[in-house]
């Protein structure tokens, strides 16, 4: 009879079947979610996988099914997240797998089968070109130009121009080579420049921050002795102090 069958399709007679009460109990009992041999989201499958992105490096104990991660990719339309590592999952033939990079046309500088940033239409250098798009000096017309695309990385000095083209826009119209103004040289984080720039730079900063460490500590070291110093100095006067009205009370007295 329809009026037998609950919503969830068991019959009024299937209520304590051994199942049903598992998952009651599993689902009244507070600590079951840092139960780590079962699923953290159905609190119920103890068929754990291991996730092909942060599976064998994961500290976290919270583990979870096949059935969950195959729920949260078809969730999203097919590429779902992990959610210990946020990397991007997809369930192919039956196994989860991390999808294959997003390869494209970039549409700022026309390189095709380039891996686009992610969400974007951009490869990795223009998304940076974009994000900090440097003055450049156009080696054939001399002019400059803005550029959405980290062009000092095909230059092997600060000074010559890169052995890349790009298209000029100001004089000559051509596809030309670069190289960075050099006022904005500065503006490129350290650790960004190309190795063959030099390290010195990059070194020299890192020794400046070491040196500073090392005067913190001997200045650490100094206010602590001078700090003993001064409380020598405070103990020493006290006493003197205490003495000299001793003495002023015993002369009064007449003792
Ligand atoms: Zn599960
Ligand atoms: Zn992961
Ligand atoms: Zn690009
Ligand atoms: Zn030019």
């Amino acid at each position: 009879m329809a009026s037998d069958i609950y919503e969830d399709g068991y019959s009024q007679g299937d209520q304590n079947t051994p199942r049903l009460n598992n998952i009651r109990a599993k689902m009244s009992s507070p600590n079951l979610e840092n139960d780590e041999t079962l699923c953290a989201i159905c609190l119920d499958s103890s068929e754990l996988i291991k996730l092909p992105c942060c599976g064998n490096f994961t500290t976290s104990t919270t583990q979870f099914c096949q059935a969950c991660i195959e729920a949260i990719c078809n969730m999203a339309g097919g590429i779902g997240t992990c959610p210990r590592c946020r990397e991007r999952l997809q369930i192919k033939q039956g196994s989860i797998l991390i999808p294959p990079p997003n390869i494209g046309r970039c549409v700022m500088c026309s390189h095709k089968c380039k891996e686009l940033f992610r969400g974007t239409k951009l490869c990795k250098d223009c998304f940076e070109g974009v994000e900090n798009p440097y003055r450049y000096l156009c080696k054939q017309c001399h002019r400059v130009q803005r550029i959405y695309h980290p062009m000092y990385k095909y230059q092997s000095t600060p000074t010559e121009h890169g052995n890349v083209t790009w298209a000029c826009h100001r004089g000559c119209r051509n596809y030309t080579n670069w190289r960075i103004v050099p006022e904005d040289i500065r503006l490129i984080p350290i650790v960004k420049r190309p190795e063959s720039w030099g390290n010195e730079d990059w070194f020299n900063e890192v020794r400046r921050i070491r040196r500073g460490e090392v005067e913190a500590s001997s200045n650490s070291w100094c206010s602590a002795i001078f700090g003993d110093k001064i409380l020598i100095f405070l103990i020493f006067a006290a006493v003197i102090v205490h003495a000299g009205i001793h003495f002023h009370l015993v002369k009064e007295n007449g003792v």
